[in-house]
């Protein structure tokens, strides 16, 4: 209606033109909504002959999907779905595959992962010390002497030595490179004696406080140095990555979440280098997966300024970039350590190996300690809710947790501000109180939220059950006792901790097994196939303010579809990490396609080799 011929040479209309031009317009308005409203029911894309695993609030089962544009419009049966298809519509036969929402981890180090798989040496596969040594020796040969050599991923409860490399392994393959391997929890690793010559540590040189320096029984530096402050007395020399290695490093990782089937990632751990790789990735339309993020805000009153300055200078909540694409989430902080060190902060003393307490240098029962000040991080944390800013915390032991859920119970009561959802990252070993804090975060104040990783218990369960010792080992990562007592959760990887695929967290919240194929954690805190699959779609969509458009298949969310080759719902648990993603849908556009999904994308029109359906049950609810 704004055409332009008419304007300027016609300005002055005959009367009975300007009533005819009165008459269209009547018209035209009264014709216009139903026009619109008949063509907004027609889909462009259908996939139909499917088992749909909705996770509506009924975890209904549907057998089709209807799509125009970015959102879906209708998920029911065959016939509903098929009499909306435009003519030219799109038709993805799915032939009684089955289709999930994209699913979500919210909590995941996709850029620093990206960074580590593209220009370090990998080690997560690795078995033996000697192994970790080849594979060092393999990279010197290919590096100028001086330059660093980094890797990650070792666990030494997978290698056959059970015990962690150390400087004295590599220096006879890396005398003139400088090493630095990160343990897979990213709180340890390993240095070679070259490193620890260039930062200059020696039996003199003091632990941190809150870092850990390994030593022999000379009190010999043995490599191992953990947690950050003990960590960067060696990391702080290691060349920055790089605009370019990062924006690299992000676009391998979005290939493998296209191809596990997932859409959606939390990243929880960032700075201005990550956020301007995808922001550059967003801005040349090369990101295709929704990222949250979560700023490092440091262990100080003046880093949580900083953080705040740079939440400050982005897009806030509930503004998105690129529609729903990027998402400024809030902040990171740390109240502890890890499992995998000993480091997390708790009530009873870690286990060496199951039976005996660990003991720290002085003799003293090992309770790992803070990551952080607990006064200052109370205060921190109370800078954030009066800014209006989500908190995420990494609590991986009781006491760190208990302090956290206080925190926030505190803040919120001080400062309500009901919806930031702050969260408990790990939250492994919730006591009594935490569960009760828990339960009335969400209720009043929309907070309180575990983000949880499953896979624990299987890709480092075998040093998690020798740490954590019987007794706590079967209250670990309890989600059957959050689910009965009606607190959410989400799921994610802690990639790199674990590998990346959510199969693996759906499967690790059914089988509780270790990568030995041992149970030590019982079934007893297992939940159901429902629930795991909620708390990696839903719940997650939750936790990244996303809610509203995806998590869910439903009309009017946005059309992130993963296609499966079998259905989580009903195959034995044992085959659940073995699911294939055939297709990734994002915002109804195809963003992975398996060489073995054959199934032609046909026209509407054109004609379809008939076949009959397998065994697509009716919508239930
Ligand atoms: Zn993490």
């Amino acid at each position: 209606m704004d055409g332009g011929s008419a304007h300027g040479a016609d300005l002055a209309l005959t009367p009975s033109a300007a009533a005819r031009m009165n008459r269209l317009a009547a018209a035209l308005l009264l014709v216009t909504p139903l026009l619109a409203f008949a063509h907004a029911e027609q889909a462009d894309l259908i996939l139909v002959h499917g088992q749909v695993l909705t996770v509506d609030a009924h975890d209904s089962v549907a057998q089709a999907i209807a799509v125009r544009g970015d959102v879906i419009l209708k998920v029911g049966s065959d016939a509903e779905v098929q009499a909306l298809a435009a003519p030219n519509a799109q038709i993805i036969d799915l032939e009684g595959r089955t289709a999930t929402p994209g699913l979500i981890d919210t909590h995941a180090h996709i850029a620093d992962g990206g960074v580590d798989e593209l220009y370090g040496v990998k080690l997560s596969d690795a078995r033996s010390v000697a192994e970790i040594v080849a594979r060092v020796k393999a990279a010197v040969s290919m590096t100028r002497a001086g330059d660093w050599i980094t890797g990650a991923g070792w666990d030494e409860g997978k290698l056959a030595e059970r015990r962690y490399p150390a400087a004295a392994d590599f220096d006879a393959v890396a005398p003139n490179n400088p090493v630095w391997l990160m343990h897979t929890t990213g709180h340890y690793g390993v240095a070679n004696s070259a490193a620890m010559k260039l930062a200059g540590i020696t039996a003199a040189t003091r632990d941190p406080p809150a870092g850990t320096i390994d030593r022999d029984r000379q009190g010999h530096p043995t490599g191992v140095f953990k947690e950050d402050a003990a960590m960067t007395l060696i990391t702080r020399l290691i060349p920055a990555t790089t605009p370019e290695q990062m924006r690299a490093g992000i676009l391998h990782i979005q290939e493998v979440l296209h191809s596990e089937g997932m859409t959606a990632v939390k990243d929880p751990d960032i700075f201005q280098i990550q956020w301007d790789a995808y922001r550059s990735l967003l801005d040349a339309g090369q990101l295709k997966v929704r990222i949250c993020v979560l700023w490092d805000a440091g262990i100080t009153m003046a880093s949580a300024q900083h953080a705040l300055d740079e939440i400050n200078s982005v897009p806030r909540l509930p503004a998105t970039l690129g529609r729903g694409r990027l998402l400024s989430c809030g902040v990171k902080l740390f109240m502890d350590g890890s499992g995998g060190a000993r480091t997390g902060w708790m009530w009873q003393p870690w286990m060496r190996d199951g039976r005996a307490v660990d003991l720290t240098q002085d003799g003293a029962p090992n309770t790992g300690y803070p990551h952080i000040d607990p006064e200052t991080y109370r205060e921190m944390v109370l800078l954030f809710q009066k800014s209006g800013v989500p908190v995420g915390t990494h609590a991986v032991g009781d006491r760190a947790m208990d302090w956290v859920v206080d925190t926030y119970a505190l803040a919120e009561q001080q400062f309500p501000h009901p919806g930031l959802r702050h969260a408990i990252i790990h939250a492994n070993l919730p006591t009594p109180h935490a569960l009760d804090t828990l339960s009335i975060l969400q209720a009043k104040y929309d907070a309180g939220y575990p983000e949880m990783q499953a896979e624990f218990l299987w890709w480092i369960g075998n040093i998690y059950a020798l740490h954590y010792g019987p007794e706590r080992d079967r209250r670990l990562i309890p989600l059957n006792t959050l689910k009965r007592r009606g607190i959410l959760w989400s799921g994610g990887s802690d990639y790199s901790v674990t590998p990346l695929a959510a199969r693996y967290g759906l499967w690790a919240s059914v089988a509780r097994q270790t990568s030995a194929g041992r149970e030590p954690f019982g079934s007893a805190e297992s939940v159901d196939r429902q629930t795991a699959l909620r708390s990696y779609t839903a719940w997650g969509a939750r936790q990244m303010f996303l809610e509203d458009q995806i998590g869910t298949l439903e009309a009017g969310k946005r059309a992130d579809i993963a296609v499966w080759d079998r259905n989580f719902y009903t195959i034995p648990t044992a085959q659940i990490k073995d699911m294939k993603c055939l297709m990734t849908l994002l915002d109804g556009q195809v963003a992975y396609r398996s060489a073995s999904f054959h199934e032609p994308i046909h026209a509407a029109g054109a004609p379809r080799r008939s076949k009959a359906t397998r065994g697509a049950p009716p919508i239930r609810g």
